[in-house]
């Protein structure tokens, strides 16, 4: 039996019908939570995470956004809050790859990835703020006025040729959410990140889609498996509830050891 830990409370989880932000948005409908999946394309998934969620007895809706497009952001809010009355918890996770050698990216490879990666957590993370500070404090459902959740990556430590797009868009998600930290936790807003290693999902299929491939990948991962969208959304729902209460601007690597550098466990 899961503990519903999160029950009463509203997540809005951004990119939520394909890898990590399913297994999130599942986990936190699983432990209680109303959730709002957010979709960009393919209302079919979303719908069917909608489904699963509805499934523990919890309350989901499916609502579209690109979470780069201000207006766009705005109105997927207010429907939101509409529904469910407020937001507690958001999770920052809509992102995207678009990889090339830094010679060759052009100014729409990096845009694109800053544009979503980057502002989209930007939009998102001011909406539920707003709301947070305007709903004011409901302590009988959470100690803290709110709770972000940002998706960066092991990436915002460990620098990644082929992607400086990618890389230097979750390096700054790290200060983002550190300043987004300092600035509200008088407030009692808890932000924080989330650093996935290589979890097994649609952005990285050529990591593990062949033995070959996934051999190579376990050189880099002490723990000698892929993670699974499964293992984030448990980190979430600890995050998003009252058991992390003392933890805010907090980057937490759920990498299966990626970052201990492997590469020098033989001397280097
Ligand atoms: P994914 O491709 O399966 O999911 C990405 C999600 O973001 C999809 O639902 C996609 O539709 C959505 N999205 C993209 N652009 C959007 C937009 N403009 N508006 C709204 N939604 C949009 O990949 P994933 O691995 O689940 O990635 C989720 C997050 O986790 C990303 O931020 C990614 O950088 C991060 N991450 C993933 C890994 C990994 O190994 N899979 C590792 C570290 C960090």
């Amino acid at each position: 039996m899961v503990d519903k830990k999160l029950s009463g409370q509203t997540a809005l989880v951004t990119g939520a019908n394909s890898g990590i932000g399913e297994g999130v948005a599942i986990s936190l409908g699983e432990a209680g939570a109303n959730v709002v999946v957010n979709y960009v394309s393919k209302p079919e998934t979303a719908q069917a995470v909608v489904d699963k969620i509805k499934s523990f007895g919890s309350k989901a809706i499916a609502l579209q956004a690109d979470v780069s497009n201000e207006e766009q952001v705005i109105s997927m809010f207010k429907q939101a809050i509409k529904e469910f009355g407020t937001i507690d918890i958001l999770v920052n996770n809509a992102g995207l790859q678009k990889d090339a050698k830094f010679d060759e990216m052009t100014l729409s490879q990096w845009n694109i990835v800053m544009n979503v990666n980057l502002t989209g957590q930007f939009l998102c993370a001011r909406e539920a703020i707003k709301e947070f500070m305007k709903r004011g404090p409901v302590p009988e459902r959470s100690q803290a006025l709110g709770k972000i959740i940002c998706m960066s990556s092991v990436h915002e430590l460990i620098p990644w040729a082929g992607h400086v797009n990618y890389a230097s868009s979750k390096g700054a998600i790290r200060m983002f959410m550190q300043s987004l930290a300092q600035e509200y936790g008088d407030r009692k807003i808890r932000v924080n990140s989330i650093c996935p290693g290589a979890i097994q999902t649609p952005i990285n299929t050529d990591a593990w889609a062949t033995p070959e491939a996934l051999n190579s990948l376990m050189s880099l991962i002490p723990y000698n498996r892929i993670g699974q969208p499964s293992d984030i959304g448990k980190l979430a729902v600890f995050l998003a509830s009252d058991d992390s209460d003392y933890i805010t601007g907090a980057s937490i690597f759920i990498d299966g050891g990626m970052t201990v550098f492997e590469g020098f466990a033989t001397g280097g």
